[in-house]
């Protein structure tokens, strides 16, 4: 794995390769940017949404956090990243689809299914325990069915995590308002990282399917 020194190297093949190669591309964007769809993504460095999806700067909005994670519409103190990034896109950026994409091997799900972090204290994992903490609810059923260790129980909790973070968006006022007159779509998506594929949520089934 490369260091931040190494990296630079990276930089400079892109300054005299993309950035020269995509010039007007570049001089667009430099006026603002129109992207259509928002992607909410884990942090985890195997699941870059821009090379899964292949696009180009300027086209996909994208959030990242431990197990991407929609947190519900609070008014409580405190500041919300995730919310600050939604409300941009959907409200200024008027982004039409908004895809929340989990994925395999995710520690983040792995770490709420265990709740091996829980009761440390902050900064020594008690914020992701109290972060992942919104998949109490759906970790429930999981664990008792399917326990709390091997890749079918993590696989369930990756994919309800989706779920959750979909229906945590739908308490957001301006999401409910603008799916329900169809300016804005909500899409739940899965990156297997052990074979590559991408599967998409059908929310009538609940079942993810590949995506073809
Ligand atoms: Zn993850």
């Amino acid at each position: 794995m490369k260091t931040f020194d190494e990296m630079i190297d990276g930089y400079g093949r892109f300054r005299s390769g993309d950035w020269k190669r995509q010039h007007e591309r570049w001089e667009q964007l430099k006026e603002g940017q129109s992207p259509q769809v928002m992607v909410i993504a884990c942090s985890d460095s195997r699941v870059d949404p821009a090379q899964i999806f292949d696009v180009d700067p300027g086209e996909i909005f994208v959030v990242r956090n431990v197990a991407a994670l929609v947190p519900p519409f609070e008014t409580t103190p405190g500041q919300h990243g995730v919310s600050a990034a939604l409300e941009f896109a959907v409200q200024f950026l008027k982004v039409r689809e908004v895809v929340v994409m989990g994925h395999g091997m995710c520690g983040g799900c792995q770490a709420a299914l265990t709740q091996n972090l829980h009761g440390n204290r902050l900064g020594e994992g008690g914020f992701v325990a109290h972060w992942i903490d919104m998949l109490d609810d759906v970790r429930e059923p999981i664990a008792a069915e399917k326990g709390t260790v091997g890749r079918d129980a993590e696989r369930a909790m990756e994919m309800a995590a989706v779920k959750v973070s979909l229906a945590n968006l739908r308490t957001f006022p301006c999401v409910q308002e603008k799916e329900a007159n169809g300016s804005l779509r909500l899409r739940g998506a899965y990156f297997a990282i052990s074979d590559g594929v991408l599967h998409l949520l059908d929310e009538k089934s609940g079942e993810f399917l590949p995506a073809s």
